[in-house]
């Protein structure tokens, strides 16, 4: 097939539209049902699917929160990382991952990533480790494997806490585990466009640990150990009804889907041979949360494809160091060399729930034909 303008469609980036035509009538039941049932707050829903992701994750805890934010926040205090701590995490994430660390009053220590993986670098980690350094938080980025092993091996010699933010990684694994399960405490988002995705807002924190487990469980409930009882500081991070509702009905869908995602993302690697593609990590399984490429020319790439009606999107344009929002912590341009060129030639390709096989070939299709004529 030629690609030209004759031929666009529309091809979004993601959607949530094809997920909700085929789960309808199931979801707005488990909807319906709280609705009827009047129990909004840390009821039935919440406490039936914060069992079942501890069940699916083999986890012994899971405490819904509002947010992957929050989780990652309430996490840090749990752990007991406050003002005057460092916390190492990695230059090219999501805001929030450093956003956290600042809430609790600590520094967040940035570091690169690794060329091939994106992952966050463990020979950066390695130097930034202080006396002052409380905690790791690695990115699960893109939904793959960081180098989870390796990096707890290197937080307890060192005897530093680690956080997973596993919120791009639902259902990922690493050798026999899944992800956010190799840390002191997981972080999940389910924020709606996550592979495992609410109606709204959503999180949830995991760990094997049980005074941790009782601290989170308090924490995001005003420190409350029973009505009125305020055992611990907290604040208000609950999930709500509505969304475990929503959630507990796309858990059950959750490996089903990867699955699909993963075969598009195969199907992708296939067609797309010479382009550069993040590297997955031997033994570990990616729930292909975004299917990321590389290319110099990325901004025109980006254009021809909009062109033709293909939505696409930048992880992440702007490094943490680089924001405004981060100014303070003092780091400029040139200091993290990989993150600044990931944030100028990477690209994000449609995938999601519902996409077909030939809307992932007529993807590939168009970028090979930019390849050929740039
Ligand atoms: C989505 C996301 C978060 C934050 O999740 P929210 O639920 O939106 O607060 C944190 N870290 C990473 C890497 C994310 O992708």
């Amino acid at each position: 097939m030629k690609v030209n303008k004759k031929h666009a469609r529309t091809i979004p980036f993601f959607t949530l539209s094809r997920e909700y035509a085929k789960y309808k009538k199931e979801i707005n039941k488990a909807i319906t049902s709280v609705l009827t049932t009047q129990q909004f707050v840390l009821g039935e829903q919440v406490r039936l699917f914060e069992k079942e992701f501890a069940s699916y994750l083999n986890v012994r805890y899971v405490v819904g929160v509002n947010s992957g934010t929050d989780g990652l926040m309430l996490a840090l205090l749990a752990l007991g990382v406050g003002p005057g701590d460092e916390v190492i995490t990695q230059a090219n994430s999501f805001v929030a991952t450093a956003t956290a660390i600042r809430a609790v009053g600590a520094t967040p220590i940035l570091v690169d990533v690794d060329q091939e993986t994106f992952q966050i670098n463990i020979f950066e980690v390695q130097k930034k480790i202080s006396k002052k350094t409380k905690a790791i938080i690695p990115v699960h980025l893109y939904g793959a494997s960081s180098e989870i092993e390796k990096i707890t091996k290197l937080a307890k010699k060192h005897k530093i806490f680690v956080i997973e933010d596993a919120c791009q990684a639902h259902g990922s694994g690493y050798k026999t585990q899944k992800l956010g399960t190799f840390g002191e405490i997981g972080v999940f988002s389910f924020y709606p466009s996550k592979n495992l995705g609410a109606y709204g807002d959503g999180g949830a924190v995991v760990t094997n640990n049980k005074k941790l487990y009782q601290l989170l469980y308090m924490a995001r409930n005003h420190g409350q150990e029973k009505k009125y009882i305020h055992k611990t500081y907290g604040i208000n991070s609950r999930l709500d009804e509505l969304q475990a509702a929503v959630l507990r009905v796309k858990l059950k869908y959750l490996d089903q889907h990867n699955l699909a995602r993963q075969m598009l993302a195969r199907r992708y690697v296939e067609l797309l041979r010479g382009v550069k593609t993040q590297h997955i990590l031997p033994n570990s399984v990616s729930n292909y949360y975004l299917f990321v490429i590389t290319h110099t020319k990325r901004d025109a790439l980006q254009r021809y494809l909009t062109s033709l009606g293909i939505g696409t999107l930048i992880h992440y344009p702007i490094p943490i160091h680089l924001l405004d929002s981060f100014k303070y912590l003092g780091y400029g341009s040139g200091d993290f060399p990989m993150s600044e060129k990931l944030a100028k030639t990477c690209l994000s390709l449609p995938l999601f729930f519902g996409m077909t096989r030939d809307e992932v070939t007529f993807v590939s299709q168009a970028l090979l034909s930019f390849q050929k004529s740039s």
